[in-house]
């Protein structure tokens, strides 16, 4: 589902640094040639040009409700967002609020579009995906007569439009996504099934046509920096009988024993339950169903036009909610730290894993700051990673992983949904199974 949401969201310029990447000098291209050979130590924060910038974020009022008045309730600071870089800043300080008005906790301050598009444009692959997913969400929606014989579907962040090219056939298909190069592909792959794409912000898209019978808002709506904007939006498209389908993580489900945690870095707001109803409420939708769904934190309800409400009752409950997830998130930590001090010491750590996870061990454990002479390589799937860098150490794909000295190297999972296959993949890369520390008991499917 993260997935889904930073390709909908955070690959607007992907395409863009994919470009610039594939466009080096011949002397860096033996150099990224190299990379990929040999493997290459270096000891942590050894690159010195990451920074961050007044640019990527601002402060704004609650996006539930509009209070300015709020508590902070977590943060780390200089978080990284991953690759190395010093031509643009990739370190911002991650500050969640909570609402004294209407206790929704939120990003503050919030990426701008600029913020966002610089730092969540390596995320892509740094999330696993949920193979299955949206047929689940197609069987969810017919089950609920929402794909019926010439219903008009509006998918908002439609990406390539994958979804919509799986819904019936006998269904009317619209799809808006910013990410210009994934609605021309989405156009290009898509051409015989006339789905009508559009580029264009959620707030502000244009959409000319006949209103739509269902929207989906599938795990967008935690990513938007204004998401009551957003559905007002979707409110002066509809007619008195669209139904509005949105899906979200919600916080009564947040506890997890993954250290990335709940509050995940690229979610500006973490509703709740009765927070996403106010937000809807104000923008003019009333929930008519929810559903918590079995197998992961994913709250989904359908809801229809109402009048907008702006006076909304509370939960004080939701505070408790947020501490739950916190003190899950100290317990994950602090289980995590144990699995590291577990194996010998061996003065050289082989990281695989060059997303946010590794710069959670970073920002939460001692891995890297419990002795300055130890060396660390990353390894990683994604290729666009290859031949660059995190906190000055070089990233590789897993292949240099057959020619490690493991009499004096430890290899640390650095996944969460990963773990297992990561495992797989290293045994078949040949690494002992005694140097492979992996940080997690049990893997719930999130
Ligand atoms: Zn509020």
């Amino acid at each position: 589902m993260k997935r889904r949401v930073t390709r909908a969201l955070g690959l607007a310029i992907r395409g863009t640094l994919r470009s610039a990447a594939l466009v080096v000098p011949a002397a860096q291209e033996t150099f990224l040639q190299s990379a990929h050979k040999a493997l290459e130590w270096a000891r942590i924060d050894s690159f010195l040009g990451n920074r961050s910038s007044p640019a990527l974020a601002s402060h704004r009022p609650c996006p539930v409700c509009g209070s300015i008045r709020s508590k902070n309730v977590f943060e780390l600071t200089d978080f990284q967002f991953y690759c190395d870089s010093a031509e643009v800043p990739k370190r911002l300080n991650v500050r969640d609020d909570f609402c004294l008005d209407c206790f929704a906790v939120y990003m503050n301050p919030c990426f701008t579009p600029y913020g966002f598009s610089v730092l969540a444009a390596e995320a892509g692959r740094s999330y696993g995906s949920s193979e299955g997913r949206p047929d689940e969400q197609i069987g969810w929606l017919n089950e609920r007569a929402l794909l019926a014989p010439g219903a008009r579907v509006l998918d908002i962040g439609c990406f390539d439009g994958a979804f919509l090219a799986r819904l019936p056939s006998h269904t009317r298909k619209f799809g808006v996504d910013i990410d210009a190069p994934a609605i021309e592909r989405a156009r290009a792959v898509h051409a015989e099934k006339s789905i009508h794409f559009t580029v264009g912000d959620f707030e502000t898209f244009e959409f000319n046509e006949e209103a739509p019978d269902t929207i989906t808002v599938l795990m967008v709506l935690e990513h938007l920096p204004r998401p009551t904007e957003v559905l007002r939006k979707l409110r002066s498209i509809s007619h008195a009988n669209t139904k509005l389908v949105v899906e979200i993580p919600v916080v009564e489900r947040g506890p997890t024993n993954d250290i990335n945690g709940f509050f995940a870095t690229l979610h500006t707001t973490h509703f709740s339950r009765q927070t996403l109803a106010i937000c809807m409420l104000r923008a003019g939708w009333r929930i008519e169903q929810a559903t918590n769904q079995p197998d992961y934190n994913g709250y989904r309800v359908v809801a229809s036009p109402c009048e907008p409400v702006s006076l909304v009752s509370k939960n004080v409950e939701d505070l408790t909610s947020v501490n739950r997830s916190l003190e899950r998130w100290h317990v994950a930590v602090r289980e995590a730290e144990a699995r590291l001090r577990a194996p010998a010491a061996a003065g050289r750590w082989v990281v695989w894993g060059a997303g946010g996870h590794t710069e959670f061990l970073y920002q939460v454990t001692t891995l890297f700051h419990a002795d300055g002479d130890e060396l660390f390589a990353l390894v990683d799937s994604d290729t666009l990673k290859h031949g660059k860098s995190w906190r000055g150490v070089p990233i590789h794909s897993p292949d240099v992983l057959r020619d490690v000295d493991w009499s004096r190297t430890n290899l640390l999972v650095s996944s969460y949904g990963g773990q297992e296959s990561i495992t797989k993949a290293a045994l078949a890369l040949g690494v002992p199974a005694e140097r492979i520390v992996t940080l997690y008991d049990q893997v719930h499917r999130c």
